[in-house]
């Protein structure tokens, strides 16, 4: 026993002479953004999960042990104040010296203002609608490939509108009113004005941004494993490509067929790969639907004869089945924006959009 003891005396010694030193206390907020993170600190460190698998971001109180882990952070990363409101003031609260990167914010982002409407409707897109057209008819002489980017072209521009629209709401917003309102206040907040969709990691391309910004973030912190970080971030970027190729593969016949999710969660996976939904049954804050939107979904169920109507497991399926029950449509599948049914940590975030393709095929692709 002694000499165990002098033997771990004689290492940790030996470690403070080397000069390692602890790895900087990292918080998260939701289970795919931990993983982005645990990728980068991977051999250094591992960063704390605010938000439980499982749980919906949405509507969260964190525990004592998380509230914890945040307040002793020197690192949060966290989407932003559209997915999660109510974190806001406690980050406010957290000590000076303490770094916050709010990931919706950081350059390079691609980001989409909130669908409108049960339908995502006609009016809010018109716009994109008659862009898209428009590079439709001049590809016809043009090869598939060239459409590709001129719709990419479209994007980007659609995202730097995004961005000045929410810095707009930003100067807009008076952050008084937020915490200790009823919920229904919380909401429209939420949906009024912060204007972007905050889903945007199911976009593979940001997750790829995400790694520099994160990478540069620790690099900063804890300059002795900087190429340590940097190195990881590489590694990790190249995982999410092979993933998307993967994707890519998994749903290539499937982006004529008509579904609708059950939360507005995923438009920015949508859009990268081309499969769109015709509509969602709760908006993108996951608030629940009024009886117009429901009655509004139905009508298109019946409308468009669509395929699948999709649920998600952090929300009881019940409200899907008492409302389309009776239409025939395929109620079965499940798609989850947080993949809270894998492991967390390192894989989770490419395993999560890849679960999300698998779960369009395994409904979409039955005749
Ligand atoms: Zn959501």
């Amino acid at each position: 026993m002694e000499k165990y003891q002098k033997i771990t005396a004689i290492l940790s010694l030996g470690m403070m002479s080397l000069g390692v030193n602890a790895a900087p206390n990292v918080a998260t907020d939701i289970t795919p953004v931990h993983s982005l993170v645990s990728q980068v600190m991977a051999g250094v460190g591992t960063p704390d999960l605010l938000i439980q698998s499982g749980a919906s971001p949405h509507n969260y109180s964190l525990s004592p042990s998380e509230a914890e882990a945040l307040q002793e952070a020197d690192l949060v990363f966290w989407i932003g104040e559209g997915l999660t409101p109510w974190l806001e003031r406690s980050l406010d609260n957290l000590s000076p010296t303490s770094t916050k990167i709010e990931l919706l914010e950081a350059q390079g982002t691609t980001t989409y203002a909130f669908r409108e409407g049960a339908t995502f409707g006609a009016h809010e897109d018109e716009d994109d609608g008659h862009e898209d057209e428009a590079h439709e008819d001049e590809a016809h002489e043009d090869e598939a490939h060239e459409d590709e980017a001129h719709e990419d072209e479209a994007h980007e521009d659609e995202a730097h509108e995004d961005e000045a629209h929410e810095d707009e709401a930003h100067e807009d917003e008076a952050h008084e009113d937020e915490a200790h309102e009823d919920e229904a206040h919380e909401d429209e907040h939420h949906h009024d004005h912060s204007g972007v969709d905050p889903h945007a990691w199911l976009d593979p391309a940001n997750g790829k941004v995400w790694l520099d910004v994160i990478a540069s973030a620790l690099a900063e912190k804890d300059p002795e494993n900087a190429s340590q970080y940097l190195e990881n971030a590489a590694i990790s970027k190249a995982k999410i490509d092979t993933a998307t190729l993967s994707i890519e593969n998994t749903i290539a016949q499937l982006q004529d067929k008509q579904f609708i999710v059950f939360h507005d969660a995923y438009q920015y996976f949508e859009k990268r790969f081309g499969i769109m939904a015709a509509g969602s049954i709760s908006i993108s804050d996951a608030s629940k639907p009024s009886p117009g939107r429901i009655a509004e979904i139905r009508q298109l169920v019946e409308d468009l004869s669509v395929s699948c109507v999709f649920t998600e497991p952090q929300y009881n399926p019940g409200i899907v089945n008492a409302v389309f029950g009776d239409t025939g449509v395929n109620t079965s599948g499940v798609i989850d924006p947080l993949g809270s049914g894998l492991v967390t940590g390192t894989n989770l975030y490419s395993n999560l959009l890849i679960e999300i393709a698998k779960g369009l095929q395994s409904c979409l692709g039955k005749k």
